[in-house]
């Protein structure tokens, strides 16, 4: 299988280095084909702006949307955001790699998921109709594909636990694995999280790498989180919101997703 692993760390002797080393190692020893976008070793352009078309004229006013569906139509992308896309639609499965920061991913990879979600290639996608609100949720160019966070969090499991200070880590995760995921299609597996990152030592390491390396060895196992899909009923189109007898107790993200899958346990970080 291929594997993309967008890695965001400045520091390649960090944590993070550590454990993308890890997981490359784990992944081509198992057989798969790994391709690494290490954004800031690329030296990434987080920055979506008039730049990112390599056509324009100088003194058009700039739309972010409109601009980014011409370019990705006409093939006037620029060729780094071109590059990753194909990377994209090469990859049965993309793990996404973070030190969590300010209760998000670091801004380097926010600015990757601008630029190479294009107009038309991640967004903006299908018909719509009163019965289909596009190809989203659920559907859409990276259908078919499996989607997975590696996140470091220096805050303990229990401030992220379902009363924690920090919110629950799946409702902070949420705006990531729902809507940047699920959104242009990818089947999104539970997140490995590492809390506590100022309290490792070589034990530790060595059973996270351990819990770890089972998340990956069982990539193509792990039942994905059963976000639910747009198009498939649940919703009111157009006003997108679920049907009153749809889970009517629930509210909030949590509402968003439905019956539990069944299969193999995912946690088990030591
Ligand atoms: C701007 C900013 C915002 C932040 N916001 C948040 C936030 O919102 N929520 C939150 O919870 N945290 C937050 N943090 C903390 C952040 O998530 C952690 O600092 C980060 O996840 C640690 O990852 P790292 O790769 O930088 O670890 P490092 O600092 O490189 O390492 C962490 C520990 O692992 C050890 N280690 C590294 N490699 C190995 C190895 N090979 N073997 C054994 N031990 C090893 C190191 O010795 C160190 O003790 C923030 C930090 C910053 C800088």
């Amino acid at each position: 299988m291929h594997v993309l692993l967008v890695y965001a760390h400045p520091e390649p002797r960090s944590l993070n280095g550590s454990l993308r080393n890890f997981s490359v190692g784990r992944l081509e020893g198992a057989g798969h084909v790994v391709r690494v976008s290490d954004l800031y070793a690329m030296k990434w352009k987080a920055s979506l702006d008039a730049g990112d078309s390599t056509a324009r004229q100088a003194d058009a006013r700039f739309d972010p949307s409109l601009d980014s569906r011409r370019a990705f139509e006409s093939g006037l992308q620029s060729r780094d955001i071109a590059l990753e896309q194909d990377k994209l639609l090469w990859a049965d499965a993309l793990i996404l790699q973070f030190p969590l920061w300010w209760f998000s991913m670091p801004a380097i990879l926010k600015g990757w998921v601008e630029r190479v979600y294009a107009y038309g290639f991640a967004y903006g996608v299908g018909e719509h109709s009163d019965a289909r609100w596009g190809d989203r949720y659920g559907e859409g160019t990276l259908a078919g594909k499996r989607a997975m966070l590696v996140v470091t969090a220096g805050g303990w499991e229990s401030h992220y636990g379902p009363r924690g200070i920090n919110g629950p880590i799946d409702d902070v995760l949420f705006p990531i694995q729902h809507g940047i995921l699920y959104y242009p299609g990818f089947d999104v597996l539970p997140p490995f999280v590492i809390y506590r990152t100022s309290r490792i030592d070589e034990a530790r390491f060595s059973g996270i790498c351990d819990a770890l390396g089972r998340r990956l060895d069982d990539l193509w196992k792990t039942p994905p989180i059963p976000f639910r899909p747009q198009n498939a009923g649940a919703y009111e189109i157009p006003a997108l919101t679920l049907r009153p007898d749809v889970s009517p107790e629930q509210s909030g993200f949590a509402a968003h997703i439905g019956q539990e899958a069944t299969g193999a346990p995912v946690s088990g970080l030591p």
